[in-house]
């Protein structure tokens, strides 16, 4: 678009600087001069006017058109003719006129009276069917004869509204209207039609007849432009105050009056008789004289809107009929809304179908991230969980004596000391057993190791199910065991190591039916001053060991204060 209009521009800026005096005198304009015979508003002669507009139109020809009415009903025709033809010519002669065209008989009279005006210039005349040829039509000039088809007209609106009776409105106060009746009785002088004349009445009157016409009928309408009342009126004027009150559909002979309330008919078109007063003048500018088939100036015009109102059937008309004011249908006249809304409508769907796409692409990766973020919070639970507990067994692994399952000595040492506060701190007392095993050297070195390590194991079980949940036990030497009795003191505990020291002496192990016998010395200490550590505690109970030792062993020994 953007790029047609630049084109456009170039186009036009370029056009002064090539085009050649031959193309100047093309784009030169027709000037076209209409003298028309009545007043300006009348509409007949503006359809005139726009069927030569059209025409020029039609064969793209640039042109002017100048238009001058003689307004003859108002004024005499004696009354200013000479000053008007002398006004025209100063008015219009530089202006080159290359036509004049007079519509209706007033205008032709003036113009043939006057052949000074504009002196050269060809001219069409376009009188009414009164007119009789003259002498002094220049061999340049074009005459068409507008005879009103009054025959024709009337059987058409006969045929379109099925009348029987026809009422024919006129009147002969004006000179119009008075050969519009005339020439329309002569038409009809002989007819088996049923014509009835409702003519120089009053407008009232007119009105009063026409709203209670007997079934059957319909009007047809010649030109009124003056009632018995002397009252003037301009035709269409006259045409719809009637429309308005009458009973019976009215038609008549002149297009120009479509629009007015008339039914329309069989007409006569001021546009079609403009364009044909240019078609002949063109062909009289190339010698060709071509007698005028006043037909073409007619045609089958309706007004739909009449043709509902009087219920007149659209069935059989002729093909080339134009309908006016057709009521156009709702797609016509919403033509561009509804495509909008359309298109809109179509838009919105795809956009919605795009975001119903994308926003279930988006669940679906929402839904796997989250399947993810899942599989990964497992993932770091299930790591989370297997630290744990690694750092559970490694704990547990740091305390405890493989061999026996007793705990070590860092971890007997440990709870050793929490239960030395505990005491210190509440004033209770406790005791440390130290069970060493009696010449365990020779199991060793008799049975071998391993032997010396199912010793280990059993002397730990001996211990391990002759204490209580409370107390706690220990392997803190190669062959040394400890025991820490909570609340107890010393000299109650002999009997608890004395328990032991049976169980161990009364148990064997039989290695290749060999039996093994065993024993163990046991040293024990108690706790009696806040200010002594467990190391001190645990030293003294080795002393008491060691004592038990030298007591030739499988003994126990407490240890006193005295010593
Ligand atoms: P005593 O009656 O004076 O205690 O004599 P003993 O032979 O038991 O002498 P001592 O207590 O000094 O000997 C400890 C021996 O224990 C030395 C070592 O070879 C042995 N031993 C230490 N740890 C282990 C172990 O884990 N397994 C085995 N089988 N033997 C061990
Ligand atoms: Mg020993």
């Amino acid at each position: 678009m953007r790029q047609g209009r630049q084109w456009f521009l170039v186009v036009m800026l370029l056009i002064p600087f090539c085009s050649s005096k031959a193309e100047t005198a093309r784009i030169t304009p027709y000037k076209v001069l209409i003298i028309n015979s009545w007043s300006k508003e009348l509409p007949w002669q503006l359809s005139v006017e726009n069927g030569i507009r059209a025409e020029l139109d039609r064969r793209e020809q640039p042109y002017e058109v100048f238009a001058e009415y003689l307004d003859a009903d108002r004024f005499d025709q004696a009354f200013n003719h000479d000053a008007l033809s002398t006004f025209l010519n100063s008015k219009y002669q530089t202006s080159s006129i290359n036509l004049i065209i007079a519509d209706s008989l007033p205008a032709v009279s003036f113009l043939i009276e006057h052949p000074s005006l504009l002196p050269g210039t060809p001219r069409v005349y376009l009188p009414d069917s009164d007119f009789i040829s003259e002498d002094s039509i220049g061999e340049n000039d074009v005459v068409i004869p507008v005879k009103e088809d009054y025959i024709n007209s009337v059987n058409e609106a006969i045929r379109r509204s099925g009348a029987t009776q026809l009422y024919v409105v006129g009147e002969s106060f004006s000179e119009g209207g008075k050969n519009q009746l005339r020439r329309f009785k002569q038409a009809f002088s002989n007819t088996d039609l049923d014509i009835r004349y409702l003519e120089n009445l009053s407008m009232p009157q007119l009105i009063e007849k026409t709203a209670k016409l007997p079934p059957k009928s319909a009007i047809f309408y010649l030109l009124v432009f003056k009632d018995s009342l002397g009252v003037s009126y301009i035709p269409y004027q006259a045409a719809n105050v009637l429309a308005q009150n009458a009973n019976a559909p009215i038609f008549s002979l002149w297009r120009s009056l479509v629009g007015s309330g008339i039914v329309g008919g069989y007409l006569l078109s001021g546009e079609r008789l403009g364009a044909m007063a240019i078609r002949h003048a063109f062909l009289k500018a190339h010698n060709i004289s071509l007698e005028p088939n006043l037909s073409d100036a007619y045609g089958y015009y309706l007004d739909e809107r009449q043709l509902k109102k009087h219920q007149i059937s659209t069935q059989t008309l002729p093909e080339t009929t134009t309908l006016l004011f057709s009521t156009p249908s709702f797609w016509k006249t919403h033509q561009l809304e509804i495509a909008l809304t359309l298109f809109l409508l179509i838009l919105l769907s795809v956009l919605t179908s795009i975001l119903i796409v994308v926003n279930r692409k988006r669940q679906r990766a929402i839904k796997a991230l989250m399947q993810e973020r899942r599989l990964l919070e497992q993932r770091v639970a299930d790591r989370t969980q297997a630290l744990h507990d690694a750092k559970i067994q490694a704990e547990t692994d740091a305390r405890t004596d493989v061999l026996t399952g007793l705990n070590n000595r860092r971890a007997f040492y440990e709870h050793g000391r929490f239960l030395h506060e505990q005491a210190t701190r509440y004033h209770n007392t406790y005791s440390v057993l130290l069970i060493d095993i009696d010449l365990f050297k020779e199991v060793n070195d008799v049975y071998g190791h391993d032997v010396g390590d199912r010793v280990l194991k059993q002397i730990a079980n001996i211990i391990r199910e002759s204490i209580r949940n409370s107390d706690i036990p220990g392997r803190i030497g190669g062959d040394e065991f400890a025991v820490l009795l909570p609340h107890s003191a010393a000299h109650k505990m002999t009997e608890f190591a004395e328990r032991i020291r049976s169980a161990v002496a009364q148990s064997s192990i039989t290695i290749d039916s060999k039996v093994i016998k065993l024993t163990v010395s046991i040293g024990i200490a108690e706790f009696h001053s806040a200010e002594e550590m467990l190391d001190g505690v645990i030293k003294r109970a080795d002393v008491a060991l060691y004592e038990a030792k030298n007591n030739g062993r499988n003994n126990i020994a407490l240890y006193h204060e005295t010593k």
